[in-house]
């Protein structure tokens, strides 16, 4: 097949072990591990509902399944495709029958690629009820995780923390789903106006607790909440954020789908430059690619918050307190999810190989969304800037490849940054005005354990 040389170039040794290992139990389960080396070996279903591991850990599958390319042929739309990709990942789990159903209700809204030139083109994420990519993970969480639930005595609680379209994305995913309640803490002042209205919007099952602090003190909270027994056995804890095995398997999916239809269309693999908080989003992409999708380089796109860059750089991982940015959902300065990275590829020269970021500060975000409408006539948000902003400086030899810029929010959902900035108004996505009309309720708490208990306690 052409271009199989390309891809099989990628593999490094310890993908081959697994490919080996694949071929000969492919009708095996698939279980997933900690990353912190528990020893237990979850059912997909049981990943999903718990969240996190019982060492802290972050599970990861115990094997990878391999595509060809021409396991997709007659596929194109992103429920097929997503089905057949993660079939595998749900090898001898319950939800297995189901998998077609759950793939049809979470990827329900369109994810349009936008060719803009020749090599350039974008993936629009944001089609969704709630105007960002994080509704693709959200939706399909929710999907798998009601019908896991199903019958359950004891109703579950869904605890997160997010810097601003994650609550509001798993909220709207969860809105009235019974038996399954969900906490969500936000950054006081953090959060844009038509985000926070997203967080707060909701039926009495999602509670909304803006919290005095940071998206930082936010998340340890959901820590120290998840490490204390008696809480959880209180509340039957579980959680949404992107480090969330059900939301990172669907992100997957269009990073399948977008470059399986650039290879048919093109026969060569497309790189991506994607906007980076907690690496979710961009981990989902290296997943696709281990998994044989034609992808070639993976370039991560942050705001002023450089952990990753300077790690990436110097080798020293150094986890730090957040600052505030126009990207606010990518305010994040201790990563989640480069655990999981770090664990694919624990020397750092693979690292390397695997990625590259650049960090993009205010002003630079500021000046791409003015210069990309005035290339375009297209408004961005400031996420989706800063994958604009690291193709542009990009060196020559990068850009003779084909690019696909990841989109991961709406511009109207910033329009506090992105309108005096164009000096116009960015049209609502009827989705979003629809939510902005749901009258708004909320609570103010400190960030402490002790108020988030209470306000859960009076729910
Ligand atoms: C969450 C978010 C990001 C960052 O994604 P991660 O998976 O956390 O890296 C980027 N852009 C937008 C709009 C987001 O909501």
């Amino acid at each position: 097949m052409k271009g199989h040389g390309v891809l099989s170039k990628r593999l490094n040794s310890q993908e081959r072990v697994f490919m080996a290992k694949w071929a000969q139990t492919s009708e095996a389960n698939m279980k997933y591990q900690s990353t912190r080396g528990a020893e237990e070996e979850l059912s997909t279903s049981e990943a999903i509902n718990r969240g996190l591991a019982s060492d802290g850990g972050l599970y990861m599958p115990s094997e990878w399944p391999v595509f060809k390319i021409g396991d997709f042929d007659g596929l194109d739309r992103l429920p097929d495709i997503a089905c057949k990709l993660l079939t595998p990942f749900f090898s001898g789990d319950k939800l297995l029958a189901e998998l077609p159903q759950i793939c049809e209700e979470a990827f329900n809204f369109p994810v349009p690629i936008v060719d803009l030139e020749d090599k350039l083109s974008i993936l629009e994420l944001f089609h969704g009820p709630t105007a960002a990519f994080k509704d693709v993970g959200a939706r399909f969480l929710s999907a798998c995780m009601r019908r896991i639930n199903e019958g359950a005595e004891k109703d579950l609680n869904i605890l997160v923390a997010t810097s601003g379209d994650t609550g509001g994305a798993v909220a709207a995913a969860f809105d009235a789903v019974p038996g399954i309640n969900v906490v969500v803490l936000y950054p006081k002042g953090l959060v844009s106006p038509r985000q926070e209205h997203q967080l707060c919007c909701w039926s009495d099952n999602v509670t909304s607790l803006r919290v005095e602090g940071s998206f930082d003190h936010c998340q340890a909270m959901v820590k120290e909440a998840f490490a204390d027994e008696g809480f959880n056995r209180e509340f039957r804890l579980t959680s949404a954020n992107s480090i969330s095995i059900g939301r990172l398997l669907p992100q997957m999916t269009y990073y399948a789908m977008a470059s399986l239809l650039h290879y048919r269309k093109k026969n060569l693999p497309v790189s991506f430059v994607i906007p980076t908080g907690n690496v979710g989003n961009s981990l989902a992409c290296l997943w696709a690619r281990k998994v044989g999708m034609p992808i070639a380089d993976i370039v991560l796109a942050t705001n002023s918050n450089k952990t990753i860059v300077d790690y990436l750089d110097s080798g020293d991982w150094q986890p730090r307190a957040s600052k505030a940015t126009l990207a606010s959902a990518m305010d994040v300065g201790a990563p989640s999810n480069m655990e999981r990275l770090r664990n694919m590829f624990p020397e750092m020269d693979e690292i390397r190989q695997a990625v590259s970021a650049q960090s993009v500060s205010d002003d630079e975000i500021r000046q791409e969304i003015v210069a990309v409408f005035g290339k375009y006539k297209m408004p961005v948000c400031p996420h989706t800037a800063t994958a604009f902003r690291v193709y542009a400086q990009l060196t020559e030899k990068q850009k003779d490849q084909d690019w696909i810029l990841v989109a991961t929010a709406h511009p109207a959902k910033f329009e506090t940054i992105v309108e005096p900035l164009l000096g116009q108004a960015v049209d609502l996505p009827p989705a979003l005005a629809e939510i902005l009309n749901m009258p708004a309720r909320r609570k103010d708490i400190g960030a402490t354990l002790a108020e988030l208990r209470q306000a859960m306690q009076e729910r």
